[in-house]
């Protein structure tokens, strides 16, 4: 049996998998690694540099003189730490836009294939169990229907002082499914052999109970 212990996670936003997959690293005493995070930094990147969010000899020289990197819970650009920075609404946007580009996927898959090569970790995103760690020795894919995951971001946002309204967001959830599952490369899809657990009707310590069981069962 393999001494690696490696989680890797998939879902779509909103599905609550950021958070399942933290209390899993806590409780596993493993390394979480965001890689939505990543993606939102390069998406960070690209608008300071104004360049257009293409493949282009432009966004090449950027990616070549990029340095991202995620450990103990930070996301550090170029040295410095943006872990706040990129928790906004336009750097969502940005973020979705440039995951579609082969060559920013290429440069965040070659760094995330790195940390699951020499690491224990849990992995989330939208590629983990397909691309990154197909190998990973626990694969699970965490979904919601979008009505509740937009009902979920609704009342994240309204508790923070947000002045929101639940249409827009269910349309954005929309939009950002469309984009990942429609993209050409590494569209998010459910790996064959990842648990799919859908928690529309749970909250988050069942979740964490479901994927304990499931790690538990394979596991003996
Ligand atoms: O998970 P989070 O919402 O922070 O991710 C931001 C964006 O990065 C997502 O909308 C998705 O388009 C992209 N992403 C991706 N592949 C990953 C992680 C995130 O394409 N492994």
């Amino acid at each position: 049996m393999s001494s690696r212990f490696r989680i890797a996670v998939d879902g779509p936003s909103g599905s609550g998998k950021s958070t399942v997959a933290k209390i899993l690293a806590k409780e596993y005493g493993l390394e979480y690694v965001d890689t939505g995070a990543m993606y939102r930094a390069m998406g960070l990147k690209i608008l300071r540099e104004g360049i257009k969010c293409e493949e282009g000899p432009e966004l090449d020289e950027v990616l070549a003189a990029t340095k991202i990197d995620f450990s103990d819970g930070k996301i550090t650009l170029d040295g410095e730490d943006v872990s706040e920075l990129i928790r906004t609404q336009e750097i969502s946007m940005a973020a979705s836009e440039c995951s579609a580009l082969a060559s920013v996927r290429k440069k965040l898959d070659t760094i995330q294939k790195e940390i699951g090569r020499t690491k224990d970790v849990v992995m989330d995103g939208r590629d983990i169990c397909t691309i990154v760690m197909p190998d990973a020795e626990h694969k699970f894919y965490i979904t919601a229907t979008p009505e509740e995951r937009a009902n979920r971001r609704y009342k994240e946002l309204i508790a923070k002082g947000q002045d929101v309204d639940y249409d827009t967001i269910l349309k954005e959830i929309n939009e950002r499914d469309y984009n990942d599952t429609h993209r050409e490369v590494n569209p998010l899809r459910k790996a064959e052999d990842a648990i799919e657990i859908d928690t529309t009707e749970l909250n988050i310590d069942q979740v964490v109970q479901k994927v304990k069981s499931a790690i538990a069962i394979a596991d003996c």
